[in-house]
């Protein structure tokens, strides 16, 4: 059986002033759309992995950073090899590597298109 891969990725508009999401159709026929904040949190590089799996502790008033402020975007996808995407997001985080199967399981959290 063969996985499933994409057949199509593109930028879609949602509402105005707010971040473009990513949809990517599957050759089985699925249309998934992530937003850039639900790629961003699933971040898989290990300094985010590490992040995820500390326990939080936040301040009772949270200092943002001037870029925590601004909505989030995907700035670009690029093929890494056959089998995965490096994004790079607006905040300027780009060492997440996606792998194919790593999107596609993501895509079953996202509501289907
Ligand atoms: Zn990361």
């Amino acid at each position: 059986m063969t996985l499933p891969v994409p057949v199509g990725i593109a930028r879609r508009e949602t509402e105005p002033g707010r971040p473009p999401t990513i949809e990517i159709v599957w050759s089985d026929g699925l249309t998934a759309r992530y937003s850039p904040r639900l790629l961003r949190d699933a971040c898989p590089c290990a300094s985010c992995r590490e992040t995820r799996a500390a326990p939080v502790v936040r301040p009772l008033l949270p200092v943002l950073e001037p870029r925590d402020t601004l909505p989030l975007a995907v700035a670009g996808m690029t093929p890494v090899g056959q089998y995965a995407y490096a994004i790079e997001f607006s905040d300027g985080h780009t060492s997440g590597i996606y792998t194919l199967d790593y999107l596609r399981e993501l895509a079953e959290r996202v509501t289907p298109a």
